[in-house]
């Protein structure tokens, strides 16, 4: 049965072509990447600064590796907290100008954690429409409440506001940058809003972190709110390069957290090398300028695409969405992309809307000017080919 219930699902996708397999990349992840033996320019990753591959990140993980072994050996609270794990998250805490900060296996562990633990029935939780699709689980996990304010729409925050009067604890989430558009969620408004009614808020750094603000502490700092938002995601597997997800706030959310965050409580901490290598990405941030090179890149090919006749929609970050409609057109445009030297996934439903789908670029810190001249290069040769207006 499930087989057959399987095949028929599977058929659906295939008809509406938006059946995938999966890319296999043959080289480390990098401005280039080497996909079925050919070198192509790589468009698709969220390695923002190209820390990836970086040899002081790599130095750090072989050396914590032969240190302290591949495993941690067991959840945190039980024997799984080695030192290095904790000097991770007070390099986080002093990173994020907060009192403490958690690390969870992943950032999509560390939103569903934290939301399903810390909201109760006597709760609500009103979040934006595009927020990720973790915060999303951890509402649904929660047994707060919950209201959705349709995106970025600041009258309709306050409207959700308004109704929540009775509740105890009101809780506003939100991506910092929204992952699919990039546009930079309204901080300053939000944080204003919920003030004004009592709400605390909880913002989403994933994109943000190594992105925005100095050194790339994220929107809070982007927008000069420390002190102002209780609750700051991050995660430590796109900018910074590695794998994690962290939550930085009061001691006191941190002490909560360690006794009731369940991914926190039931599963593994990450290999000491993981928690080696996103202390050394932190101090590669602190040293290099490659958020300013991330920055030049990122405003170079946006112009380029845009000059290309290109919707880029209402992108504000390095994430440039070039949107094309038809899920089926969508995927196709990533293919010949692909077949002209150049990486960039097709996105469609469920991730973004049926007709709004989209290819996804994001320029990193390690392209150079030749590699985003070739891409925009070919971007202009496939839209020409596929008749795209
Ligand atoms: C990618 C992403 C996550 C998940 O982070 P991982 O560390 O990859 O699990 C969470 N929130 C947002 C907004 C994201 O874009």
């Amino acid at each position: 049965m499930l087989e057959k219930v399987l095949a028929e699902r599977i058929d659906e996708l295939k008809t509406k072509k938006i059946f995938r397999a999966l890319t296999i990349l043959e080289s480390a992840q990098g401005p280039h990447v080497r996909i079925n033996g050919r070198e192509v320019i790589n468009l698709a990753s969220n390695n923002y600064l190209g820390l990836a591959a970086h040899p002081k990140l790599i130095a750090a993980a072989v050396k914590a590796t032969e240190q302290f072994g591949v495993g941690a050996g067991a959840v945190r609270t039980i024997a799984g907290t080695l030192q290095i794990h904790r000097e991770l998250e007070e390099k986080l805490a002093a990173f994020k100008k907060t009192e403490a900060a958690l690390v969870f296996q992943s950032g999509f562990t560390c939103n569903t954690g934290v939301l399903e633990c810390l909201l109760t029935k006597d709760d609500v939780i009103i979040s934006d429409e595009l927020n990720h699709a973790s915060i999303i689980d951890g509402i649904r996990l929660s047994k707060a409440d919950r209201r959705i304010y349709a995106h970025s729409d600041m009258d309709a925050l306050e409207k959700r506001l308004q109704e929540c009067g009775g509740y105890r604890l009101k809780l506003v989430v939100t991506d910092g940058v929204f992952s699919m558009d990039g546009d930079i969620a309204r901080l300053p408004d939000i944080v204003k809003m919920a003030e004004k009614y009592g709400a605390v808020v909880m913002v989403d750094d994933a994109h943000a972190s190594g992105v925005l603000g100095r050194h790339g502490r994220g929107s809070v700092d982007h927008f000069d709110l420390h002190g102002r938002v209780a609750i700051q995601i991050g995660t430590l597997s796109k900018a910074i390069g590695v794998l994690g997800g962290y939550v930085a706030g009061s001691r006191r959310l941190v002490d909560y957290l360690i006794h009731r965050g369940r991914p926190f409580l039931f599963s593994t901490s990450h290999p000491p090398g993981v928690a080696a290598a996103n202390i050394a990405a932190l101090e590669v941030m602190q040293e290099e300028d490659l958020q300013e090179r991330l920055w030049a890149n990122a405003r170079y090919f946006k112009k380029g695409l845009k000059e290309l006749g290109f919707n880029t929609g209402n992108s504000e970050t390095p994430i440039t969405p070039v949107i094309i409609g038809d899920g089926a057109k969508a995927m196709a445009f990533s293919d010949t992309l692909l077949e002209n030297g150049v990486f960039c996934t097709g996105i469609g439903f469920p991730t973004v809307a049926e007709d709004k789908s989209r290819v996804r670029t994001i320029v990193t810190a390690g392209h150079t000017r030749a590699d985003l001249d070739k891409a925009l290069a070919a971007f202009e040769k496939v839209k020409k080919k596929m008749g795209l207006s």
